[in-house]
């Protein structure tokens, strides 16, 4: 009986292996075992690398409205410069005025993101605090 053909993992190889000592192999040969590893972690690094500019490119955006003196926006606007929640890690749930709220912290900067009315307001910066000064 024939065993059913196994392809190489390495996506840039993909080649029939057709040494059947180990049912177990996934690579035809052990640089396609290395390369497939290599490229793993590089994509896994440009993630990483990704994610860590999007909060920057947050925080750059959030910061200027903090040093402007507005503590106030619609997301769609700040969206436009750049922002994006999907770069944001998880927030504290607090409760504001009997008003539940989550609150997310950028290096200085605290900030809340009213999700029904799609709303960024900035509560604590190096530049303010507590919605004063
Ligand atoms: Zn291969």
């Amino acid at each position: 009986m024939r065993r059913p053909t196994k392809y190489c993992k390495n996506i840039e190889c993909e080649e029939p292996i057709t040494d059947y000592k180990s049912s177990k192999k996934l690579y035809c040969s052990e640089s396609c075992r290395n390369r497939n590893g290599y490229l793993r972690r590089l994509e896994e690094n440009k993630e990483f690398i990704e994610n860590d500019k999007g909060q920057k490119q947050n925080y750059t955006v959030l910061n200027r409205y903090a040093e402007a003196g507005i503590y106030s926006e619609d997301l769609s606007k700040l969206k436009k410069f750049g922002f994006n929640p999907k770069y944001l890690k998880i927030g504290k749930l607090y409760s504001i005025d009997d008003r539940k709220c989550y609150i997310f912290s950028l290096k200085d900067i605290e900030f809340e993101l009213d999700e029904i009315k799609k709303l960024i307001i900035i509560h604590n910066s190096k530049h303010h605090k507590n919605g004063r000064d």
